[in-house]
C-alpha cells in the first residue's frame, strides 16, 4: 500500500466535568477540556486524535481548535497519512506553538494508519517493550480528608504510586499531608511530589531538604519553568531525584537540560512535545545523557491517554510508572466506547489496531461545546 489519503476532517471541542477540583499551584482544574480531531481516509477507516490544552501550562482549546480547523486543514486534506513525519514537519514549519494540535494530528494519523494496516500504534512506533505500566494517581484535592479516603479506595484497587501536588498552600500543609500518608500506609506505597513551579528559587533548597525525609521517588518541577539555573542548582544540592516537567517541552529544551544537568528525570507528555515522535526524541536525548524519563499526562480524556500508553509501552527506560488515571479515577465520564484499560493498579496497553479503543459518538455529542 502506497497511499492512505485523507478525504475529510472534523474538529470538535468537548468538556467533561471532574469528580473533585484539583489544585495545582499554577491553577485549579474542574473540567477536562479537549479538542477532538476526526480524520477520514480513502481506506474507509477513521482516525481520532485529541488536543488537551491547559491555559496556564500549554495553551487554550480555542487556539488549538483554530490551529487544526483553519491553519492546518489545507495541509491535512488530501495528504497521504503514510507520510506522517513529512506532514508533521510541514505543520511545525507553518504554525508555531499549538503543540497539542500537532499531537492530535499525529495521533489521528497513527490511529488511521494502524486501523487500515491492522497494526497497533505501539507497533507503528517501534514495538512494545512491555504490556503494562503501573499507574500513579495525583493527590491534589484542597480538602485533604477526601484525598485520604480516595487513597485508601485506590489502594484497595491495587494502586501503589501516589503523587502529591505540593506548594499550592503552605509548606506546613505539605509536611502534614506527607506525614499522614506515611503514617497510614507506611512503605506499602511509593510517594512522589510535584510543585508545578510553586517554589521560589530563593528558598527552594531549604524547603526541599525537609522533604528528603519522606523517601520520595522524585520531586517534580520545584521552581519556575524558565529559571533553569535554579533547577540545576536544586538537582545538584538535593539527593532525591529532581524531575523536569514544565522546563522540558520539546527535544531542543531536552538538549539544553541535558547540557546543564538540569534534572535527573524528564516527564514526557505528548501534549508538551507535540506528539509521540518528538517525545521519543526527548527520550533518546535523556537516554544518551543518563537521565530517566516518565510517562506524564495533561488533563485528558482516555483518547490522549491511549496515545501516551502506547508511547510508554515503546520506551526502554520507563521505570517510574505513568499517570494515565483520569477517566478511571478523576473525570466523571470519558469519550471512549470502552473503559480505559486500568486494572490492578496498572495501565494495560491495548493490542487492537490503531489506538485500540474508538470514540463514542454519542458521548462526543453529549459533551460537545
Ligand atoms: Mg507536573
Amino acid at each position: 500500500m502506497q497511499h492512505i489519503n485523507i478525504t475529510d476532517m472534523h474538529v470538535y471541542t468537548t468538556r467533561i466535568p471532574v469528580q473533585a477540583t484539583h489544585s495545582h499551584g499554577s491553577g485549579d482544574v474542574s473540567t477536562i477540556n479537549s479538542v477532538i480531531l476526526e480524520l477520514t481516509g480513502d481506506s474507509g477507516h477513521t482516525g481520532w486524535g485529541e488536543a488537551s490544552p491547559w491555559p496556564v501550562f500549554t495553551g487554550t482549546t480555542e487556539a488549538n481548535a483554530a490551529a487544526l480547523d483553519k491553519h492546518l486543514r489545507p495541509l491535512i486534506i488530501g495528504a497521504n497519512a503514510l507520510r506522517r513525519e513529512e506532514l508533521l514537519v510541514r505543520a511545525e514549519k507553518e504554525l508555531v506553538h499549538c503543540n497539542e494540535a500537532k499531537a492530535a494530528l499525529e495521533m489521528a494519523l497513527l490511529d488511521l494508519v494502524g486501523k487500515t494496516l491492522g497494526l497497533s500504534v505501539g507497533q507503528l512506533i517501534g514495538g512494545r517493550q512491555r504490556d503494562s505500566v503501573p499507574v500513579s494517581f495525583s493527590v491534589a484535592n484542597p480538602v485533604f480528608e477526601e484525598d485520604m479516603e480516595l487513597i485508601a479506595h485506590l489502594y484497595g484497587s491495587g494502586v501503589r504510586l501516589f503523587k502529591l501536588k505540593t506548594g499550592f498552600h503552605d509548606h506546613k500543609f505539605d509536611l502534614m499531608r506527607l506525614e499522614k500518608i506515611r503514617e497510614t500506609h507506611g512503605d506499602s506505597i511509593k510517594l512522589r511530589i510535584d510543585y508545578n513551579q510553586g517554589l521560589k528559587a530563593t528558598d527552594a533548597i531549604r524547603t526541599l531538604r525537609d522533604m528528603e525525609a519522606f523517601d520520595l521517588c522524585f520531586i517534580e518541577q520545584p521552581t519556575p519553568r524558565h529559571n533553569l539555573e535554579a533547577m540545576a542548582a536544586i538537582s545538584h544540592a538535593i539527593d532525591t531525584p529532581i524531575m523536569a516537567d514544565e522546563s522540558v517541552f520539546d527535544p531542543r529544551e531536552a538538549l539544553i537540560a541535558a547540557k546543564m544537568n538540569l534534572a535527573d528525570i524528564y516527564s514526557l507528555k505528548v501534549m508538551k512535545s507535540g506528539g509521540i515522535a518528538r517525545a521519543q526524541e526527548i527520550a533518546a536525548i535523556a537516554g544518551a545523557a543518563g537521565v530517566g524519563v516518565y510517562g506524564g499526562c495533561m488533563f485528558e480524556t482516555g483518547l490522549a491517554h491511549l496515545a501516551g500508553a502506547h508511547l510508554v509501552s515503546a520506551i526502554p527506560e520507563i521505570d517510574l510508572g505513568c499517570e494515565f488515571y483520569m477517566p478511571s479515577f478523576y473525570a466523571t465520564d470519558d469519550l471512549l466506547c470502552e473503559p480505559f484499560p486500568v486494572r490492578n493498579g496498572a495501565v494495560h496497553i491495548p493490542e487492537t489496531p490503531g489506538l485500540g479503543i474508538d470514540i463514542d459518538r454519542d458521548k462526543l455529542q453529549k459533551y460537545g461545546i
